[in-house]
């Protein structure tokens, strides 16, 4: 099982996210910061289950993300 971990309080709003990948990112009107869609809350970061296809792309995006607040984790049990 593959997630993806979103740091949301120090998102700086630059869109790389959303761009590269709208079907899991949206950009808030109210604060200008990334939204993980369909994420829960939970220990303070925004975490959602993504589907293996969505891996690859996923931790490239992690990677251009300017300050390094996207994480993606892969676990055998699922
Ligand atoms: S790429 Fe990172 S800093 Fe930029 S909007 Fe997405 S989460 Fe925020």
């Amino acid at each position: 099982m593959a997630k993806i971990i979103h740091y949301r309080n120090k998102c700086i709003g630059c869109a790389i996210c959303f761009e590269q990948q709208p079907e899991l990112w949206r950009m808030s009107k109210k604060d200008g910061k990334a939204n993980l869609i369909k994420a829960l809350l939970k220990n303070q970061v925004y975490q959602v289950t993504i589907h293996p296809s969505q891996i690859e792309l996923s931790v490239r995006i992690a990677e251009a993300c300017p300050v390094k607040i996207i994480k993606v984790t892969q676990s055998e049990n699922n």
